[in-house]
């Protein structure tokens, strides 16, 4: 008889979101009459629809694909050059960050990329985390073997280093010790779901932690579109050393409203090479060549459209809009009296919870007294007990009304 991979055998259930899914279809059932009335702050999708500009390439490019002189059957492996070049003339070297066209691997999706990345390294990799943390840097190594067991009484893996970001550390998470035997660090900033940024500096001595100990960094820059101060970095290759330790990971999601179009892509450097010299940008490519076939051609040509004059003007205009929304609830909850932060360069505010209350006792509680969901901080992580997670992706109505209610409790 055949058997399943016991190392998903090792995963608790998707505890968080199933929970808060029960948790409001109960409400429900029990108050018909309230149901209705409840305001969302929990999901972390988009809701404003693709940008004119991006809607128009893709009916472009259909008409394309319909005409046989226009038709385009697999792409190339990497990704169409039109939007390789875009992302680089674009995203990188007007940052002064050193990335070549060769060097970024267009894909499907942030989600997909974090995932699968770890397979290029080595099976015994330690990795280290930040906690809270987004779940599936976590849950891929699980699959793949490279945790040891979850403990349901602390809410972590063993041989997994996990790094508090507290309220002491301002939500940045410190560097591990020097001894901590660490391999593969994953960071995202703007972080999901503190809203927590990091500056150059701090940036700066992650990159210089890695190649002094050895280690790559997989930096999750999916929120970049998000920073609003200019001193901030959105890029790690903005570093000094970040081309011989770092692999970036970004997405269409969250800047242009790709959450249900897919696209994004992985910058994986010529100079990052393992203890032997292995060169894993070449590693990636052989994964890539041999397990994906490449991001549809109609949506290349959206992405490409997404760094055209309208199309970062139109997408400009939405991420504004949700940054209000983000204001509107950071600055509103703050006059109320409670302690929140995020907000100001990333759609995610993080608010702890009153008088020690823990992250699922206050969900209860706004569900039940003043009909708002958001998402407890626990939930991502043993750090985030006694925080809670609001987000800026809905209406300016559910903001507002949202802030009201939350004030009325
Ligand atoms: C939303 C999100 C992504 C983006 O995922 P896609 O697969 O590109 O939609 C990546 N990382 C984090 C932390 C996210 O919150």
């Amino acid at each position: 008889m055949f058997k399943a991979n016991e190392n998903y055998l090792k995963l608790p259930g998707d505890y968080l979101f199933s929970t808060i899914a029960a948790k409001i279809e109960a409400y429900g059932a029990a108050h018909p009459d309230k149901a209705a009335n409840i305001v969302r702050l929990g999901i972390g999708d988009v809701t404003q629809p693709l940008a004119p500009s991006i809607v128009r390439a893709l009916h472009d490019a259909v008409d394309e694909m319909a005409d046989a002189a226009t038709f385009r059957g697999y792409a190339p492996d990497l990704g169409y050059d039109f939007l390789r070049q875009a992302i680089v003339d674009n995203d990188f070297t007007p940052r002064g960050a050193d990335v070549r066209p060769d060097e970024v691997f267009v894909s499907d999706g942030a989600k997909s990329d974090s995932a699968n990345i770890q397979e290029i390294f080595s099976a015994d990799a330690r990795i280290a985390v930040c906690d809270p943390v987004y779940p599936v840097y976590v849950d891929s190594n699980v699959m793949a073997g490279r945790t040891g067991a979850y403990s349901q009484e602390t809410g972590l893996w063993s041989n997994v280093t996990y790094m508090p970001c507290t309220q002491e550390n301002g939500f940045v998470a410190d560097l591990p010790d020097s001894d901590a035997g660490i391999s593969i660090i994953y960071l995202c900033f703007p972080n999901n779901p503190t809203g927590a940024v990091i500056d150059r500096a701090r940036l700066q001595a992650w990159v210089d932690y890695a190649n002094e100990h050895g280690a790559v960094i997989v930096y999750d820059a999916a929120y970049e579109a998000y920073i609003t101060d200019p001193a901030l970095p959105h890029s790690i290759y903005e570093c000094d050393g970040a081309r011989s330790c770092a692999v970036e990971i970004r997405s269409f999601s969250k800047n242009a409203g790709f959450t249900g179009t897919r696209l994004g892509y992985t910058v994986v450097p010529c100079d990052l090479r393992d203890a032997n010299g292995v060169a894993m940008r070449d590693l990636w490519a052989r994964r890539h060549g041999t397990k994906f076939n490449g991001a549809p051609y109609i949506v290349q040509r959206a992405g490409e459209a997404v760094y055209s004059e309208q199309g970062r003007s139109e997408t400009g205009e939405q991420i504004r809009f949700y940054m209000e929304n983000a204001r509107i609830i950071l600055e509103g909850l703050r006059a109320a009296g409670y302690e929140v932060s995020g907000g100001v360069n990333a759609p995610y505010i993080w608010l702890k919870t009153p008088d020690g209350t823990t992250s699922w006792e206050f969900f209860d509680q706004l569900l039940e007294s003043v009909q708002v969901v958001g998402t407890p901080g626990s939930g991502f992580g043993p750090s985030g007990e006694g925080y809670f997670r609001l987000t800026a992706f809905g209406s300016r109505e559910s903001a507002l009304e949202a802030v009201e209610r939350i004030k009325a409790l």
